[in-house]
């Protein structure tokens, strides 16, 4: 399928998109000009990128690729060859073609993952990126069906374009901070959250979703249909099946007020308590993360969002942070971390009281060059990147929490460049539930340099994280690193072993592989039927 689209000229703006994408991956370029951008270039460039490319494209196609994620950059993986499909029918295409030749496939979205879940050695990859169209809306329902490579800011974009004339004006109900450019499938497969503070993860969103099983067959998967596989394929990792697209949940759209404010730990509960009396939705605690200083993970910005009339103007001049503020921040956040803090919270506590759509304030600054920025502008920079771990607590011990591990951070010396707190619902439905009760998250991005020595303490720094948090019955996520400990699996995920056995009664050949399953499949080898086949490339 790939080398079709090498040969012939691509038929649609997607299809040149996908057409290049396929072409720059091959040379290890990572990100895609839009199609815009190429438009508004000069033909002969096009022309030039397309035919120079071309050339080499058919010697290059066939050579392995080593892809990376996108935010550590800690997962460098050859794999065999990267696909790029733009429908359901040529996705069961690849993996009926994988079948054929005995190959294992990995799949990945917007490459955010951190703990190899998206590649695999060796495997015939597939990138979901040209499967980013809306198939259709149901203005009624308020479900909105799209393909699973699409990302948020498209997504939004459609919403706002696409909804004139009366009825209900519907929204996105939740995505993750942090980062616009995740995919629809990513989302689902991470069951992911945002900064909800009534929400359960993803899995609540979702309606329905088509999946491309390992038979190379597209199957509608809900509640009511093939039931199993929805509770097993969100939160999955695309360990049970490609999926194709998505019908999403909206909720109607409504103006919201950010309220900010410097809050101590010690008030945190009750504080709160009286936004929720509120009603406040949305909202986190961007906690202190200077080590050095006493008020370490004491002191945060509470931000909460409470809904306001719809007819509540919103003014141009509202404050917003541009790309160089957040450049800035960011190396102050590595240099003087107080002083990041400082700035952080004098400026956004001058942010309280505007007024956001409450899709849009969940939108966020993400530079993915953001270490290119760091080289060039730190003093003594070290080559690195940032890493991210969450843990789960019982809400009503977040202060013990907090004052236990800042003293291993202290101990340990945690490089944390940001931190936030954020609440999440109890999911009843996912296989891999990592909400397994109504929690507090707490979210560490430490810097992780990039030495043995230093991935090595990365992973003592997060072990520690986890173990603080199970000794307060907590839990972790899964997305972020597969650094965790057996007994740490174990004691976070007691259904672990279970999920990989479902795993091989759906996928009996392990057609869908990943480093990350690779690893939990050598890490619960004895508990795993012996016949399950050997790991094919
Ligand atoms: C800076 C940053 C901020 C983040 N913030 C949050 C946050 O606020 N909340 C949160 O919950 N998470 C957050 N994440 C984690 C993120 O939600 C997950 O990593 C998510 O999976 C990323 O989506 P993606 O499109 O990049 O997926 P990828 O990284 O490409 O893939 C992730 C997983 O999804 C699978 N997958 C992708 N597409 C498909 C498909 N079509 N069918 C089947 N499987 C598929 C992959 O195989 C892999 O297992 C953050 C990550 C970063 C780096």
């Amino acid at each position: 399928m790939r080398f079709e689209r090498l040969t012939s000229l691509p038929r649609k703006p997607r299809r040149l998109r996908a057409f290049l994408g396929s072409l720059l991956t091959a040379f290890g370029a990572v990100t895609l000009p839009s199609f815009k951008q190429l438009a508004s270039s000069r033909p002969w460039a096009i022309l030039a990128a397309l035919s120079t490319s071309a050339c080499h494209a058919v010697k290059t196609a066939a050579r392995a690729v080593t892809l990376n994620d996108v935010h550590s950059r800690l997962n460098s993986t050859t794999v065999a060859s990267v696909a790029y499909p733009e429908s359901t029918e040529e996705l069961a295409e690849i993996i009926r073609a994988a079948k054929r030749e005995g190959k294992s496939v990995s799949v990945s979205g917007g490459r955010h993952a951190m703990g190899g879940q998206q590649f695999g050695a060796d495997t015939a990859h597939i990138r979901m990126t040209a499967m980013n169209d809306v198939l259709s809306f149901d203005r009624e329902k308020g479900i909105i069906r799209v393909e699973a490579g699409i990302g948020w800011p498209k997504l939004m974009e459609y919403l706002k374009t696409h909804q004139e004339g009366s009825g209900p004006v519907w929204a996105i109900a939740q995505k993750q901070s942090g980062a616009d450019e995740l995919s629809l499938g990513g989302a689902l497969s991470a069951n992911a959250h945002g900064r909800g503070l009534r929400l359960k993860p993803m899995i609540q969103d979702v309606e329905s979703f088509t999946l491309v099983n390992a038979e190379g067959e597209a199957l509608t998967v809900s509640r009511a249909e093939n039931p199993e596989l929805f509770r097993l394929a969100i939160g999955g990792y695309g360990m049970f099946g490609l999926i194709a697209s998505v019908d999403l949940r909206l909720v109607p759209q409504g103006k919201l007020k950010r309220v900010v404010e410097l809050v101590s730990i010690d008030d945190l509960v009750d504080k709160v308590r009286e936004r929720f009396d509120m009603n406040a939705q949305y909202g986190d605690f961007q906690y202190k993360t200077d080590t050095a200083a006493a008020d370490f993970m004491r002191v945060g910005i509470l931000s909460t969002y409470q809904p306001v009339p719809i007819d509540t103007p919103i003014p141009e001049a509202q404050k917003r942070l541009s790309a160089d503020n957040w450049n800035q921040l960011l190396l102050l956040a590595h240099t003087n971390k107080s002083e990041a803090f400082e700035r952080y919270s004098r400026y956004y506590l001058t942010t309280s009281g505007q007024i956001y759509w409450s899709d849009a304030h969940q939108m966020s600054y993400y530079n993915p060059a953001y270490d290119d920025y760091l080289r060039s502008a730190m003093p003594g920079y070290t080559d690195g990147s940032l890493m991210i771990t969450e843990v789960y607590v019982p809400r009503l011990q977040i202060r013990e929490f907090s004052a236990a591990v800042a003293e291993d951070a202290r101990a340990h010396n945690f490089d944390i460049i940001y931190g936030t707190m954020r609440l999440i619902e109890r999911d009843d439905e996912s296989f891999l539930a990592w909400a397994k009760q109504d929690y507090a998250c707490v979210i560490f991005n430490l810097r992780v340099r990039h030495t043995p020595e230093g991935i090595a303490k990365a992973q003592e720094d997060f072990r520690t994280i986890i173990d603080r948090a199970l000794s307060f019955g907590g839990s972790y996520y899964l997305t972020y690193h597969r650094w965790a400990r057996k007994d740490q699996v174990l004691a976070a995920y007691p259904q672990f072993p279970e999920f990989l056995k479902e795993k091989l009664r759906f996928d009996p050949q392990e057609r869908f592989q990943s480093d990350w399953y690779r690893h939990y499949k050598a890490m619960f080898a004895e508990v795993l039927p012996s016949s399950a086949t050997p790991a094919p490339g």
